[in-house]
């Protein structure tokens, strides 16, 4: 992989010098260099993020860390715990709806509302699964 960065790399090199050669037609040659300029830059943070993402890993690993890398880890932690309950949450939504009376969130499988005591199914008896007539 690094060796493909490498040979990437060098390429990219050779092209720049061949862009920068050309006097012709300038404004093409300089948009050329324009969008080289913007597409290394992001070749230049996927490697920032590579480089975050060994040490994140050495960070999962126990193994030590730079200070100032170590509180990069910890919000990258917590960031994380964070996505993972909002999933558990969106998780629920699905297998949950609005009471139509109250509008309470309730299980999709209960047949009556935990807050008014209302029928639960008595409008949309379609969002029932698996029930035939
Ligand atoms: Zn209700």
């Amino acid at each position: 992989m690094t060796g493909e960065i490498f040979l990437d790399l060098g390429k990219q090199i050779s092209k720049a010098a061949e862009e920068v050669g050309k006097k012709t037609n300038e404004v093409i040659a300089k948009q050329k260099i324009r969008n080289q300029i913007i597409k290394i830059e992001k070749e230049v943070i996927k490697h920032y993020e590579e480089m975050g993402r060994s040490i994140e890993a050495k960070y999962e690993k126990k193994e030590t860390v730079e200070t100032e890398c170590l509180v990069l880890c910890e919000a990258i932690s917590e960031k994380k715990k964070l996505i993972e309950m909002y999933k558990e949450q969106l998780l629920a939504a699905e297998h949950s709806k609005a009471c139509k009376n109250c509008g309470i969130i309730i299980d999709k499988r209960d047949v009556f509302c935990r807050g008014c005591g209302s029928n639960a199914n008595e409008k949309n008896a379609q969002d029932a699964q698996g029930e035939k007539t």
